[in-house]
C-alpha cells in the first residue's frame, strides 16, 4: 500500500469510518499527533475527572 499523501510505502493503514488510508511514518505522525493529543486529554478527563479536581 502506498502513502495517501506521498509516494512512499505506507507503514500504517489506520481505518477511519470504514475507510483504510495508507500512511508512511512521517504522515502517520502528522495526522495523529493532533488527534492523539485531543483523545489523550479527553480520556484523561473521563478517567480522572480532571475538570472537577479542584
Ligand atoms: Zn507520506
Amino acid at each position: 500500500m502506498q502513502c495517501h499523501y506521498c509516494d512512499r510505502d505506507a507503514t500504517f493503514a489506520p481505518e477511519s469510518d470504514g475507510i483504510r488510508v495508507g500512511l508512511c511514518d512521517e504522515h502517520f505522525r502528522e495526522q495523529f499527533e493532533e488527534l492523539a493529543e485531543t483523545e489523550a486529554m479527553e480520556s484523561l478527563r473521563e478517567q480522572f475527572d480532571v475538570d472537577r479536581l479542584e
